[in-house]
């Protein structure tokens, strides 16, 4: 006899031993059913009575006591004698069929509820519905759906989520279109569901127009669902808004909220809404933590992110939550506690190996990065999209030209990963920093896709570094054509051109920037002094105490002078326009950070700074000397890069 789906091995010592075909996201595993395994030494179930009172009471018992061969047995006699049990009995018996990946079994129920003519229950047939839907068996779900001829709210809304979390979107959204013309009425399961199978905002818009006529929206999975909707479309003011229209609090809902403010880079409103719902005395979960974490990690709020730690240790062992917590080190710079937790934790990901190897990278521990990776792959976790970039900077940050063509070349075939944008950026970036801009170039017109700003952004600052203006202007050219708002290329390519006395250039760039409306943002440095966050402008006098940070500013340089600094005025290849420059250079926003950090942080603290712009030369050189001066080490992260000055070195390797 065989099944379709099963394998039978005759094995001398266990006989009926099974293999069974699970059906995982498309994936065929093969999988042991241990539960036969141990069942089959059992003595088999033999009916010797047609009683059907004694059989339906052997096969509740079974049922309930999830024996699942017996189970089957019984049923098959029933099925005989034309027999059947309650709902409830068999909904046990399939849920015992799910846990066990019984699918075999499950269609022999399915089978035996309709067998000699009968019909089972709506109730029933939607938890046969479920069962498909949890094989991933879509097209048996679907049949059974169709054969219907009375289906209620939970059978739609069983279909409905079964395409939702298959990810099949407009499947979804059709049934729910069938489902209304045929005037069932949905419930807050059919619209949550729904909601998430929405990847367009008129959709969207759509379905909270139905969701408010059937007042329906102040059930909690339905905001829920709502605000998740509009916060992964990046419409945050639409996901506040049904937030705040909510009067009583629910923690799935804060949970929503909170997470789409992370989400969509807002971290300042996820941090006030997150202290709003502890004053609200709601408790945080997992769910709330790991979005505030990743706010603080977006803020570079390190003295914020501890506290959260804090509130962590009692989920010690939850793996997104540890994660989150390493991505939140790395990214304030603090790879001492960063390296301590990862080695600390028992189960680690790809997502913990590839947070860790990208974190180390991105700080300049080009060396360690690479040796972490050689671990990855030694514990046999394969490495994924991220991990490769992770590599791929570090060969780049290390001067590893070779070993960064190797990963790039092989990457398909080693790990199966297509190279992407940003993979190509970083071996564009890799090639500049060695000086081989014609390879780079070379490259980046091999690229599959077309070029981003951001992958030209990448080759202008090579250009910068080994000065080749006309190189740069040609990508400057690019970069406004594809980012047409970007300031900082602007300014640079009229400095090019000042440099080369082309005037009228330089006025047409300016006349351009002009009628686009394009300012520069004013440099903005933050730093995080006892838990308060402080920020300083250029030309900006409103910090309290900024008198007294000018004066140390001021003493600062003079001491700086004495030990060799010049200011450095060279602005062609930067991107500063003429008030950042000369005057205004001693004052940019980084060093008031950076004097208010010695003035207030005890001595031996790192002096932690986040910057809005990308940092200039001469503060680059000010940083260095000052780590050294000072005996203290700094920590800045700008858009892109970070920089740890140490000992008067930076590592970045004075190329950023
Ligand atoms: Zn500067
Ligand atoms: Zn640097």
């Amino acid at each position: 006899m065989s099944f379709p789906g099963l394998i039978r091995l005759g094995h001398p010592k266990v006989p009926h031993f099974r293999i069974q075909r699970a059906y995982s996201h498309g994936i065929r595993t093969i999988i042991l059913n241990p539960f036969t395994m141990v069942s089959s030494r059992r003595r088999p179930y033999a009916t010797t009575t047609a009683d059907p009172a004694l059989l339906l009471n052997d096969f509740t018992r079974f049922c309930y006591q999830r024996d699942l061969p017996r189970a089957m047995q019984a049923m098959l006699s029933m099925q005989r004698y034309g027999i059947w049990a309650d709902c409830i009995t068999y909904s046990e018996l399939l849920k015992c069929c799910l846990s066990r990946g019984a699918l075999h079994e499950g269609k022999l129920v399915h089978r035996h509820l309709f067998s000699n003519g009968h019909r089972p229950m709506t109730f029933l047939v939607n938890v046969l519905i479920n069962m498909y839907a949890k094989f991933n068996l879509l097209d048996d779900a679907q049949l059974l759906f169709d054969q219907l001829p009375d289906r209620n709210v939970v059978s739609w809304t069983t279909m409905i989520s079964a395409y939702s979390n298959s990810k099949l979107h407009r499947k979804a959204l059709e049934l729910l279109a069938l489902m209304l013309s045929e005037g069932a009425r949905p419930n807050m399961y059919t619209f949550s569901s729904v909601l998430r199978a929405c990847n367009e905002l008129a959709s969207v818009r759509m379905l909270h127009s139905v969701i408010v006529k059937d007042g329906l929206e102040s059930d909690v999975y339905v905001r829920s669902a709502l605000i998740d909707m509009y916060s992964k479309l990046g419409e945050q003011k639409d996901a506040l808004y049904v937030f705040n229209e909510m009067v009583t609090g629910d923690r799935i809902v804060w949970n929503s909220i909170i997470g789409g403010c992370a989400q969509n880079n807002d971290s300042d409103e996820a941090l006030n809404l997150f202290k709003r719902m502890k004053r609200a005395g709601f408790c945080a979960d997992q769910s709330t933590l790991t979005s505030v974490l990743r706010a603080c990690t977006g803020l570079a709020l390190l003295e914020m992110g501890m506290q959260v730690h804090v509130h962590i240790l009692k989920y010690d062992e939850d793996l997104i939550l540890s994660n989150a917590l390493v991505d939140m080190y790395c990214k304030c710079g603090c790879l001492e506690d960063a390296r301590r937790l990862f080695s600390r934790m028992k189960e680690k990901d790809v997502i913990s190996w590839s947070t860790m190897i990208v974190g180390l990278a991105q700080n300049g521990y080009s060396e360690e990065a690479l040796k972490l990776f050689d671990h990855m792959k030694a514990s046999g976790t394969r490495p994924n999209y991220i991990t490769i970039l992770g590599v791929l900077f570090a060969c780049s940050h290390a001067g590893l030209v070779e070993d960064g063509w190797y990963y790039f070349r092989w990457m398909k075939k080693l790990y199966g990963i297509d190279p992407g944008r940003e993979h190509y950026g970083c071996m564009i970036d890799l090639l500049g920093r060695a000086g081989r801009l014609d390879d780079a170039i070379k490259l980046l017109k091999e690229m599959e896709s077309e070029p981003d700003a951001v992958t030209w952004r990448t080759l202008l600052g090579a250009c910068r570094i080994h000065r080749n203006m006309e190189l740069a202007e040609y990508a400057a050219h690019k970069v406004i054509t594809l980012d047409p708002e970007d300031p900082g290329t602007y300014i640079l390519l009229s400095n090019i051109y000042a440099n080369s006395q082309k005037w009228d250039r330089v006025a047409e760039v300016r006349k351009c920037m002009r009628n686009r409306g394009i300012k520069k943002e004013p440099g903005c440095s933050w730093i995080e002094v006892n838990k308060e966050i402080h920020a300083f402008i250029v030309g900006d006098n409103s910090h309290p105490q900024i008198t007294e940070v000018n004066s140390w500013l001021n003493q600062l340089t003079h001491k700086l002078i004495g030990i060799g600094y010049v200011p450095d005025t060279n602005f062609v290849l930067q991107d500063l326009e003429g008030e950042q420059m000369e005057e205004t250079l001693r004052y940019h926003s980084e060093k008031l950070a950076l004097a208010f950090g010695l003035m207030s942080l005890p001595n031996g603290k790192v002096i932690r700074i986040r910057k809005n712009l990308r940092i200039c030369g001469d503060c680059h050189v000010f940083f260095k000397l000052t780590s050294k001066l000072e005996n203290c080490s700094i920590a800045i992260r700008d858009p892109i890069r970070y920089h740890h000055f140490q000992d008067g070195r930076c590592s970045c390797g004075d190329y950023w």
